[in-house]
């Protein structure tokens, strides 16, 4: 069997679309316009990197962006400030501090900090406690582009046998529980599991987020399973003294072989997560507005 390619590029270009459209629909019939504030504490590269693409992209869905820039050494109390100020600003909907902090923050105290109405990130100790109760929340990104690619490729999962390889708290976690509101069967897998290929080879869906190289090879995979590839890791630079290349959790070509279908590393899941971004700042503007939220871009 031969994989079909989940593409997530052009998957996210459709979410981008519909959120476009919504965003017209808001300014035009309501005067509101949607704006997302990101929050950037510290010079890390990477980091930079992710805040100017969110910014970008913000403005080309016709929204507002506001980006808040902050030393590395800004005490803990004037970013918490700034969330304060963010939490009653009528124009922010949506608040992201990027992640991760510099070490003398308190991540948790800060995150906890944001309304939970606009923290669009879905990290909020409120929104967590929403999505586990199955109540209306705001869902953490990749997660949410994760399953919105499940549910496209399969429709209906309920029922379906899930595994998802790590346990973290911004994706391993809210994927179980997104899984489970939708009826499968969910097991979370770690690196404490035991008999991890024989977990992995009985599920009809896997979703890899272990930040681990190519892990998952394909005979672990069960023939025709989905497989969703979170992973994104970069080999060390080859002999030409190149870039290393990236490369998800699973290893590409033996799984591909394999499964069903599977999303390539770059290019699936990972455009996926500022598009969800950009959904959730326009669902948190309706939910504050009281109108009817865009259909297709929430859990
Ligand atoms: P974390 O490091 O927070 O969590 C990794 C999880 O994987 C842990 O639960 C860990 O288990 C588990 N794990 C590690 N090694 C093994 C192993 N050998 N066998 C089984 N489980 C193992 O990572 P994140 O969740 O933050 O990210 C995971 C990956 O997803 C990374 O590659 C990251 O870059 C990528 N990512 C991609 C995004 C995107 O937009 N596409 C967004 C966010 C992340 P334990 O808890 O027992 O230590």
């Amino acid at each position: 069997m031969t994989a079909s390619v989940i593409d997530g590029k052009a998957f996210a270009a459709k979410v981008r679309e519909k959120v476009a459209a919504h965003v017209a629909h808001l300014t035009a019939e309501h005067g509101i316009t949607p704006g997302l504030a990101v929050v950037l504490v510290g010079e890390d590269p990477a980091s930079q990197v992710y805040v100017r693409s969110k910014g970008k992209q913000t403005l080309e869905v016709g929204m507002e962006s506001f980006e808040h820039r902050l030393a590395a050494d800004t005490p803990e109390a004037d970013l918490l400030a700034l969330i304060d100020r963010l939490n009653v600003d009528p124009a922010v909907h949506g608040i992201l501090v990027q992640l991760p902090l510099p070490d003398h923050m308190n991540a948790d105290l800060v995150i906890n900090a944001i309304d939970p109405a606009k923290d669009v990130d879905g990290f909020h100790i409120s929104n967590v406690g929403l999505l586990g109760t199955g109540q209306k929340s705001m869902v953490p990104c990749t997660p949410l582009g994760s399953l919105m690619m499940l549910r496209d490729q399969l429709g209906d999962l309920s029922g379906l046998n899930a595994v998802v390889l790590g346990r973290s708290n911004i994706v391993g976690k809210p994927m179980a529980q997104l899984l489970l509101g939708d009826s499968c069967t969910v097991t979370i897998a770690h690196s404490r599991t035991r008999d991890l290929p024989g977990v992995v080879r009985a599920a009809d869906i896997v979703v890899a987020a272990v930040g681990r190289p190519e892990m998952v090879p394909g005979d672990w995979i069960k023939p025709g399973a989905t497989v969703i590839d979170v992973g994104i890791n970069r080999l060390p630079p080859d002999e030409e003294g190149g870039k290393g290349r990236l490369v998800g959790d699973c290893h590409y070509a033996s799984c591909a072989e394999v499964a069903g279908a599977i999303t390539p590393v770059p290019g699936g899941v990972g455009p996926m997560t500022i598009a969800c971004l950009l959904a959730n700042t326009v669902t948190a503007c309706c939910r504050a507005a009281g109108l009817a939220e865009p259909e297709g871009l929430t859990a």
